[in-house]
């Protein structure tokens, strides 16, 4: 048995989340028949004062659906250089929406109004129309730091003047709430879509949710289809997402907690020259020596773990790490 730090999409579904899928009621969701999906999209709309929601695949795709919605091609969007949306989706921005991207350097990916406002074009013929601003709570390549709904409220209100749409990148974000304090149902009404994961910290095993105002979850539904994300009996899926926004939201602080451990001890190590602040479940981590060197003799001691760059490793705790795994990682870290 290894103890797998390389994620938080690792986790598999625990005995009460079989039990829920096995026992879901479901139809055809491209005919809009799946009570488990609706009543998945209801319940986590209501969770963010948004109006309506659409279960996807991926947070992937939530994401290039709602920069589908939210653009026309030859704009620009704004967001963070670390963004999910921008590294991680395959270009997916110029494939899918043909609209273009200003990057700016957040602090741990965390953008202001001020650096916004200065890079939202004029009209002009030479520019692309800037349209969409996306903001990712947790950063995940920021090692899970957090805005709070403060830092938010200014830049909604920027976007607001400007007629901008703004989108949120909520993988995990009920991490972010976890760690400040935020309600989300606050989230609702600064954002005009607001993604997010179930199979993150959440511990489904399939699926994000994209929230938005009716019509565009409209609009979205086409998308959604014709990226082939029209999924029929995705109830059983639902019922895990369902199943996770009731039993395993509290508990994220546990992992939470773990990471800060394993934080503690790695600014023991001499081995280690940088530890960046633990928020939430990502802890991020610079070695001496190449980070594959490491990760080769943790993996010698059944600890798998992922480098983000040469010199970078990175930690993620989960639903599938427990305490005595922490115990034994931070013996191993203590002994490297
Ligand atoms: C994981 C992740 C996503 C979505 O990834 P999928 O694997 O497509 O579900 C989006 N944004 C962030 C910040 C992520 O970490």
């Amino acid at each position: 048995m290894f103890v797998d730090l390389r994620s938080d999409t690792v986790t598999k579904p625990t005995p009460g989340m079989l039990e829920a899928m096995w026992s879901a009621k479901v139809g055809d969701d491209v005919f809009g028949e799946d009570e488990t999906v609706n009543a998945l999209e209801e319940k986590a709309a209501k969770m963010f004062g948004m109006e309506a929601g659409l279960f996807c695949p991926s947070g992937t795709m939530t994401n290039q659906i709602a920069i589908k919605c939210f653009t026309q091609p030859l704009d620009e969007l704004i967001a963070d250089q670390t963004s999910h949306v921008y590294r991680y989706e395959g270009g997916g921005i110029a494939f899918n929406s043909a609209v273009s991207t200003r990057l700016l350097n957040g602090d741990r990916g965390r953008i202001t109004a001020e650096m916004i406002a200065p890079e939202i074009n004029a009209e002009n013929v030479h520019y692309p129309r800037t349209s969409l601003v996306v903001l990712e709570n947790t950063v995940n390549k920021g090692g899970g730091s957090c805005y709070t709904l403060e830092d938010i409220k200014p830049i909604a209100e920027l976007c607001q003047n400007k007629g901008l749409k703004l989108h949120l990148d909520g993988a995990r974000i009920f991490n972010a709430l976890t760690n400040t304090g935020d309600k989300a149902g606050d989230y609702g009404k600064y954002f005009d879509g607001i993604s997010v994961c179930l199979s993150k910290g959440l511990g489904a095993p399939v699926g994000s949710v994209l929230l938005a105002d009716k019509a565009t979850i409209k609009y979205a539904r086409r998308v959604r289809k014709v990226l082939g994300g029209g999924m029929r009996q995705a109830g059983f899926l639902a019922a895990a997402g369902i199943y996770a926004l009731d039993h395993h939201v509290e508990r994220l602080k546990i992992d939470h907690a773990h990471a800060r451990i394993l934080a503690e001890q790695l600014q023991l190590c001499s081995w280690v020259k940088n530890i960046l602040p633990a928020d939430t479940n990502i802890v991020l981590f610079d070695t001496i020596e190449p980070a594959a060197n490491i990760l080769q003799k943790l993996l010698d001691k059944g600890i798998k773990a992922n480098s983000t760059d040469t010199h970078r490793i990175r930690f993620v705790t989960h639903l599938d790490i427990h305490p005595d795994q922490v115990e034994y990682v931070v013996k191993v870290l203590s002994e490297l």
